[in-house]
């Protein structure tokens, strides 16, 4: 296959979204395997696709954590921008949830509490993700974690708005601040993690609609509904850490990651069905 940097020989492609391809590679150097995330071709001339591309990797590359994957190096070759990374075996948390429908809730806590935990690292250095779905989540055989593309993460104290222009998330994890296109904060990713949590709860999405537009205003103008509407089976416990997590107003969501995270720990501990 093709090498890059002299060292990284790519070997199949195994995703990519809009402005990426993702691509198993293996490191001749080191003898490991690694994923490259390779800039489309198309955007390579395009100032801003280059400015956030590099933002991801330096976002995710301030951050080290066992649940948020772990960046290796970066290079430019050929005017080819690319990423270099921890390679997962994964399936991601959307495949998952695709083939096997509701989690119980004993895997839903299990997982989400890893992703509340790389949101507590990420935040606590600074960092949002903005990008919070479960097809940014890769999750290995042993149900270990991994959060992946902070492809429009941005450190907190440079702008912290959505810019309209931009490449924005996907508006089903959107929240109300971020459809609308105002301030965001931490507590928008902690939105995100909740709808997650329902996802994987439920096997659904709370707001669905033909369009992203009618999409964004239910998440502005609705609450989200108790997911055991929809799954009688889901704990008390965790239907009320999935509402707190959603609220439209910032101020009633939880403070933090850890906090969240506390809760569904302590949920994990209560017998099912309370
Ligand atoms: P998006 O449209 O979500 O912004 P993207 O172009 O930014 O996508 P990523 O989300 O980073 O790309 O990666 C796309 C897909 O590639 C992931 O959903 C996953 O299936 C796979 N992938 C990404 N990173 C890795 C990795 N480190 N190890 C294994 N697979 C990965
Ligand atoms: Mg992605
Ligand atoms: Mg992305």
């Amino acid at each position: 296959g093709k090498v890059l940097g002299d060292r990284y020989e790519l070997i199949e492609r195994i995703g990519g979204g809009g402005m990426a391809l993702v691509y198993k590679a293996k490191c001749n150097l080191l003898n490991r395997y690694v994923a490259v995330k390779i800039l489309r071709p198309e955007f390579e001339s395009d100032e801003e696709f280059i400015k956030s591309f590099r933002q991801e990797s330096q976002s995710a590359a301030s951050l080290s954590h066992h649940n948020i994957v772990n960046i290796y190096d970066v290079g430019k070759e050929n005017d080819t921008d690319y990423i270099v990374m921890e390679y997962v075996e994964n399936k991601t948390l959307k495949q998952i949830i695709k083939e096997e429908g509701p989690l119980n809730s004993n895997r839903v806590i299990k997982i989400g509490k890893q992703i509340a935990l790389a949101l507590e690292h990420a935040h606590s250095n600074h960092i949002i993700h903005r990008d919070i779905k479960p097809h940014n989540i890769l999750v290995t055989s042993n149900d270990t974690a991994k959060v992946t593309d902070f492809g429009i993460a941005r450190a907190v104290t440079s702008s912290t708005i959505t810019n309209a222009g931009n490449v924005i998330g996907s508006v089903h994890y959107f929240s109300p601040e971020q459809a609308r296109g105002g301030y965001i904060s931490e507590k928008s990713d902690i939105y995100s993690l909740g709808i997650v949590l329902y996802e994987m709860a439920t096997g659904t999405l709370p707001f669905e609609g033909e369009k992203p537009l009618s999409v964004a205003l239910k998440h502005i103008n609705e609450e989200v509904q108790d997911p055991r509407k929809v799954n009688k089976s889901i704990p008390k416990a965790l239907a009320d850490i999935i509402l707190k997590a959603t609220q439209r107003e910032q101020s009633k969501r939880y403070e933090n990651a850890m906090e969240l995270y506390k809760d569904l720990d302590i949920a994990l501990q209560k017998p099912m069905g309370n």
